[in-house]
């Protein structure tokens, strides 16, 4: 007897990067910031009242919201948060798209949890091929009759960023379909479309607390777009979890984001170790495309992505590989400290040797 519904059994769920508990690795699997939370974050939880936790959180996170507002120059009223960028990007789905639409495009090489969520929303799905050198065909997309499109930007797991001008030619070509952004590694990039989110009602930007803000742990993410589109995630949250966002979450990520000083210098960190480590790959035979975002992906080296992944795991040093065609050639490396990021290299040296 299975009491289980058609589709629980017929969906495959999304699989995360491994967070194994065996032993102390250098974890550049699942793109993680190697640099701690802002001070203020500390400071924000010790003078955190837990006699507060009692009651209920702001159902609409409003002082997150408005914290959020004021560091993209927006209105309040064009934020939106939840639980993990996942969660405000799976609340997207049914709030943008009909099982009997035209469905949603996305790249066959992109973040897997939008097919997950099409899936799961019943969603229909347009899959684009990105180009031979990983960068997105957007003049191609835009002739796909769907009703909107999922882009990642950068995108994962290539790190490929596309300018905003470009993105802006895409938006301003196709008003009548809507166009979401995962921005989730923007920062380590800069060109955030969420000043576009202002002139067009068909952009939807998504970011995260959880890569440049070092705060992955507590589950935090938004979205900025044109208050109708805010509306809409409202309407979905409501249908589904009042309160996605805790008091912990909204205290911590409101202090987070007004440390900009703090933050500019750990991304900066990031980057200058990004182009170190690219260089130094292209320089062991790796193809490794452009990347503006916090990891690289690295692949047809003299030996396969499998291989890499499982010897560089033997030595302590985690790495992402999927097994799956257009992939598993390649591996997907995090960025870490100098330290831990010389100690990869080290590593692939003795690998390819
Ligand atoms: N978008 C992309 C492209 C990602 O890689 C991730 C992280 N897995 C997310 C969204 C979700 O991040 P979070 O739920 O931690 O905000």
């Amino acid at each position: 007897m299975s009491f289980l519904s058609k589709r629980a059994q017929g969906i495959a769920p999304y699989t995360a990067g491994e967070q194994p508990q065996d032993r102390t690795y250098i974890k550049l699997n699942t793109n993680e910031n190697p640099y701690p939370p802002s001070p203020r974050v500390e400071e924000a939880l010790h003078t955190f009242e837990s006699a507060a936790l009692r009651r209920y959180p702001r159902p609409n996170a409003d002082v997150l919201r408005a914290a959020i507002a004021k560091r993209e120059g927006v209105a309040p009223e064009n934020v939106f948060c939840g639980n993990g960028s996942d969660e405000v990007l799976a609340l997207t789905f049914p709030a943008f798209f009909d099982a009997e639409g035209r469905g949603a495009c996305f790249a066959d090489l992109t973040y897997s949890f939008y097919e997950v969520f099409a899936a799961f929303f019943c969603v229909p799905t347009h899959i684009f091929p990105l180009k031979a050198d990983f960068t997105f065909d957007l003049e191609g997309m835009k002739g796909v009759d769907c009703a909107g499109y999922y882009i990642a930007n950068p995108n994962a797991p290539t790190g490929v960023g596309i300018a905003r001008e470009e993105v802006e030619r895409f938006v301003a070509a196709l008003p009548d379909k809507l166009v979401i952004l995962d921005e989730a590694y923007m920062d380590f990039f800069g060109e955030s479309c969420v000043p576009l989110t202002k002139r067009y009602q068909n952009v939807l930007v998504v970011k995260t607390f959880s890569k440049s803000y070092s705060l992955a742990g507590i589950r935090c993410g938004y979205a900025v777009g044109d208050a109708a589109l805010i509306d809409a995630l409202f309407r979905m949250k409501d249908c589904f979890n009042s309160y996605p966002v805790d008091m912990v979450a909204e205290a911590v990520c409101a202090a987070a984001i007004a440390d900009e000083e703090y933050y500019a210098a750990c991304t900066q960190q990031v980057k200058s170790e990004r182009e170190r480590l690219r260089a130094e790959l292209q320089g062991m035979g790796f193809t490794v495309p452009k990347s503006s975002a916090n990891f690289l992906f690295a692949g047809r080296a003299k030996v396969c992505g499998g291989e890499i992944y499982r010897a560089l795991k033997a030595a302590g040093v985690l790495v992402r590989h999927w097994q799956k065609p257009l992939l598993e050639d390649f591996v997907r490396i995090t960025i870490g400290t100098p330290q831990q990021n010389d100690v990869l290299l080290e590593q692939l040296k003795k690998i390819l040797s």
